[in-house]
């Protein structure tokens, strides 16, 4: 074998030039981590008893090629059939499954600024070009978003509802509006949609019957504390699911164990809503502290905030206070990117999480201010 740099190069040229996803960091067990969006509280009793009913030998044939007995579950669910349900390895998986079956090579992609950080990574990986719509101000969509797209070419655009990492959530009539004026395939990110408050009375499953181009993303690594299996899945008509199903997914795409305690964590969604309603809960409290030591925090329908520090302790000290907060055993996000770099975003975590992370905050603050008074 040849040392690297002396003998022949392998792989795609441009892919030379592609930075990878990184995740957020995964810190020691005893740490605060705020910094992935997790659920904080635990998978369902259910899950547990379906985990301890599996047996070794079972995992000796391979599993259901097509994860039925779970599709047939979620299509229960959402009132849909199982043919418009797809299981995948994650929510990752489907995005990079809708990009290699949607997207012609050398054709675009849309997407909204900012945005969940691996669509523009998977889009450069299939050298698709991509086609921003910045947000507006408020995080709402600019009017022209499906224009942009549509003038760029796109077959495929993936928007993250509710959004991340704004939290804010676009309307079913925004939704709706998109789709109709969308030529291509339209992935509604939805990875977080459980946190959603119901009053809103927000359901996109009840758009597919209507516009044949959207594809719903949904997960169980937030809503379900699932995370650390890779269980998702996708909805849309028959017709977008087919060539996913039959032609490019792995073949045995979601393995055995995922199958059946993702079958019950979707069948225990009792369990499942009361944690969302914890994490609701929870949400108002952090943004409401967070709020009274001068963040301004957006009104966010997902289990994150995303919050600007005060302007008293310095727009361009996000990142010393994500530093300063890691360096005491608590993990959020900072972004270095356009619009985010002033801001934290801070996983919704258990009660005592985010008294923790208020009051460490509140003393950065503080110091802070008083720093810069004297
Ligand atoms: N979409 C968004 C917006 C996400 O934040 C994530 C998780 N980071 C995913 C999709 C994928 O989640 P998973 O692969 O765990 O299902």
């Amino acid at each position: 074998m040849t040392a690297q740099g002396d003998g022949p190069r392998y792989g795609r040229e441009h892919l030379r030039h592609v930075i990878g996803y990184v995740p957020g960091v995964q810190p020691e067990p005893s740490a605060i981590k705020l910094n992935t969006n997790e659920n904080p509280y635990p998978p369902s009793p259910a899950v547990l008893a379906a985990l301890t009913d599996i047996s070794v030998r079972s995992l000796q044939r391979y599993p259901d090629p097509t994860a039925a007995g779970f599709r047939e579950c979620a299509a229960r669910l959402h009132d849909l059939q199982a043919n418009q349900i797809i299981a995948t390895n994650g929510g990752d998986e489907l995005l990079r499954l809708a990009i290699t079956t949607f997207v012609d090579p050398g054709r675009a992609i849309g997407i909204v600024t900012p945005s969940y950080g691996v669509y523009s990574v998977l889009a450069e990986i299939h050298q698709a070009p991509l086609s921003r719509a910045p947000l507006m101000d408020d995080w709402i969509l600019a009017t022209d978003t499906s224009t942009r797209w549509n003038d760029a070419g796109a077959q495929l655009a993936i928007l993250t509802n509710p959004h991340a990492p704004t939290g804010a959530l676009f309307s079913l009539d925004a939704i709706e509006r998109l789709a109709a004026s969308f030529s291509g395939v339209l992935l509604i990110d939805e990875a977080y949609i459980d946190f959603v408050d119901p009053s809103r009375r927000y359901n996109a499953a009840e758009l597919i019957a209507r516009h044949s181009n959207i594809l719903l993303l949904r997960t169980l690594s937030k809503g379900y504390s699932l995370a650390g299996i890779r269980m998702a899945y996708g909805m849309a008509n028959a017709a977008l699911i087919e060539p996913m199903l039959g032609k490019t997914k792995d073949s045995y795409n979601v393995d055995a164990i995922a199958q059946r305690l993702g079958t019950a964590a979707i069948e225990d969604r009792a369990y499942a809503r009361s944690t969302w309603d914890r994490v609701r809960e929870e949400r108002a409290r952090l943004t409401e502290g967070l709020e009274a030591l001068g963040f301004a925090v957006a009104p966010s329908e997902a289990n994150f905030v995303l919050a600007s520090v005060p302007s008293a302790a310095g727009a361009s000290n996000a990142r010393a206070m994500k530093d300063g907060l890691e360096a005491r055993g608590i993990y959020v996000r900072w972004f270095d990117e356009d619009r985010l770099r002033d801001r934290l975003r801070i996983s919704i975590g258990t009660g005592a999480e985010n008294t923790a992370v208020l009051r460490l905050l509140g003393e950065m603050v503080h110091e802070r201010g008083a720093g810069r008074s004297t």
